[in-house]
C-alpha cells in the first residue's frame, strides 16, 4: 500500500486545483468544495466482485474506494444494513417493485451517520487527532459521541438545543461533551467552523468534511450489491445538507466506470419536509440555486435551512432526471406509520419524509407504477418518540382478570366470544 493508499489528492469541485490529503474543506481561490480524488486505474485492478465478496459484511468491504490511507481503526463493524424486499409496502403505494435499505438498524447508533463517522474518525486517528467533534442536528452527534467514545478519541459535539430527549441522552450516555447551542443548525454550524480554525480539532463535517461525505457512498455500493450487482432504477433519499444524495449518485458512477456493475440509467430524487425544503423548492421550480430558510418541521434531522450541497443535490437530480418533492408534518407521520405497519420498520421522522415523498411521486407518474425503486431510510424511530406518540392510538388498561379481556376482545370481535362464552 502506497502512503496514500488509494488516494491522490483533494480536488476543487469547481476549479479542479488538486490540495494535499490534509485537514482542509475549501478551495482558496474560489471557495468551491474539496473532494477526494482517487487513483481509479489501480482500483479497477484491486477492486473487484470477486474481492468484495471475500469480506466481511460491512461497509470496508469496498475499501479501496473510502478514503483512509491504511487499515480501518474506528467503526469497522459499520454496515451493510439490509435491503428488504417491501411488496407489502409496494402494493400500497402502487408500484411494481420496492426496496427499503434499512440503515434504522445501522450499528451502533442507528442512522446512516455511522458510516460517514467511521470514515471521519479513521482517517481523523490516521492523521493524528486527538479531538474529534461535530455540528449535528441529531444523530450525527449520536455517532461521533459513540465511536469517539469506542476509540479513546475526546469528544465535542455541538447542537441545537431543542433536540429530540433520545437524540440528547443518545450523545450523553457516551460521556462526550454535548454543547446545546441557542440557535438553529446553521448556527451551529456557523460556530463550528469558528471553533475548527480555532483548535484545530477534527471537526468530522467542517476541515473533516471532503473525508466524512465520502462514507455515504457505502450506502449505495451496498444497495448496487444487494440488488444482485445491479443499479436501481429510482432512488429515493431524504436531504439535510444534500451531501448523502449526491454521494449514492457517486456510489452509482463509480461501479459503473469500473465494471462492477452494468451501465444502466438511473433517477435519484430527493425528499424534504415542507417545513425545511430549500432544496426540493428549487427543483420544483426549475431553478438551479436554492434560497436558505428558517427551518420549521418535525423532521429536526432534516432540518437545514442553509444546506451545504444543496447545489450539487439539484444537479444530481437535474443530470439524472430525478425529481424533488416535500412532505408535511401529518405526512411525515402518515409515512411513519405506513412503513411500520406495512413492513415491521419503525422510521425516525426523516424516513416518513422518504417513505411521504415516495408516495407523492408515484402517484404524479415521477416513479413509474411499471418500475423498481429503492427507498432509503436513514434513521430510527426509537430516537424520535415525541413525533409520533399522541399518533399511534392507545394502550387500553384492564385488570387481570379472562372476564375484562373477553369485554374488551367483544368489543373487536364480538363473534369469537359469543362462540366461546356461555
Ligand atoms: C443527516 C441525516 C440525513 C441527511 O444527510 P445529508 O447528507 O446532510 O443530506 C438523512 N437522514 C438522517 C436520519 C440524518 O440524520
Ligand atoms: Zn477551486
Amino acid at each position: 500500500m502506497e502512503k496514500n493508499g488509494f488516494m491522490k489528492a483533494l480536488k476543487c469541485r469547481e476549479c479542479g486545483r488538486e490540495y494535499p490529503l490534509a485537514a482542509t474543506h475549501v478551495c482558496e481561490f474560489d471557495f468551491g468544495p474539496l473532494e477526494v480524488a482517487y487513483d481509479y486505474e489501480r482500483i479497477q485492478t484491486a477492486l473487484t466482485r470477486e474481492t468484495i465478496g471475500t469480506r466481511p459484511q460491512t461497509m470496508w468491504r469496498y475499501r479501496e474506494l473510502l478514503p483512509v490511507a491504511g487499515e480501518p481503526t474506528v467503526g469497522r463493524q459499520v454496515g451493510f444494513t439490509p435491503l428488504v424486499k417491501a411488496d407489502r409496502l409496494a402494493r400500497e403505494l402502487g408500484i411494481r417493485e420496492l426496496y427499503v435499505k434499512n440503515d434504522a438498524v445501522n450499528y451502533p447508533t442507528l442512522s446512516f451517520k455511522d458510516r460517514v463517522v467511521s470514515v471521519a474518525l479513521s482517517r481523523s486517528v490516521e492523521m493524528g487527532f486527538k479531538t474529534v467533534a461535530c455540528a449535528s442536528t441529531g444523530n450525527l452527534a449520536n455517532s461521533v459521541a459513540a465511536n469517539a467514545a469506542a476509540a479513546g478519541l475526546d469528544a465535542y459535539v455541538f447542537i441545537p438545543h431543542d433536540l429530540e430527549q433520545g437524540k440528547v441522552v443518545n450523545s450523553l450516555v457516551y460521556g462526550a461533551n454535548v454543547v446545546g447551542i441557542k440557535g438553529h443548525y446553521d448556527e451551529v454550524n456557523r460556530l463550528c467552523a469558528e471553533i475548527a480554525g480555532k483548535y484545530g480539532w477534527a471537526f468530522v463535517n467542517v476541515n473533516m468534511r471532503p473525508y466524512y461525505a465520502e462514507g455515504s457512498k457505502s450506502m449505495g455500493f451496498e444497495i448496487q450489491e444487494q440488488l444482485g450487482w445491479h443499479v436501481p432504477e429510482h432512488t429515493v433519499v431524504c436531504m439535510a445538507s444534500g451531501s448523502l444524495l449526491t454521494k449514492i449518485h457517486k456510489s452509482y458512477q463509480e461501479f459503473t466506470k469500473l465494471g462492477i456493475v452494468p451501465k444502466t440509467p438511473w433517477k435519484i430524487h430527493g425528499a424534504q419536509a415542507t417545513g425545511c425544503s430549500p432544496i426540493t423548492t428549487a427543483q420544483k421550480s426549475g431553478l438551479d440555486f436554492f434560497k436558505p430558510v428558517k427551518p420549521n418541521t418535525i423532521a429536526k434531522s432534516l432540518a437545514i435551512g442553509t444546506p451545504a450541497d444543496g447545489f450539487y443535490a439539484l444537479r444530481v437530480m437535474k443530470e439524472t432526471g430525478g425529481s424533488g418533492e416535500d412532505v408535511s408534518d401529518d405526512e411525515i407521520r402518515d409515512g411513519i406509520r405506513l412503513l411500520a405497519e406495512t413492513e415491521g420498520i419503525f422510521a425516525e421522522t426523516a424516513g416518513g419524509v422518504t417513505v411521504g415523498v415516495a408516495k407523492k411521486l408515484i402517484a404524479q407518474g415521477k416513479i413509474p407504477r411499471d418500475s423498481s425503486a429503492v427507498l432509503c431510510i436513514t434513521g430510527n424511530g426509537l430516537k424520535t418518540i415525541e413525533a409520533m406518540s399522541g399518533h399511534v392510538g392507545e394502550t387500553r388498561e384492564i385488570r387481570p382478570s379472562l372476564r375484562e379481556f373477553e369485554v374488551l376482545l367483544s368489543q373487536d370481535k364480538p363473534e369469537l366470544v359469543s362462540q366461546q362464552g356461555r
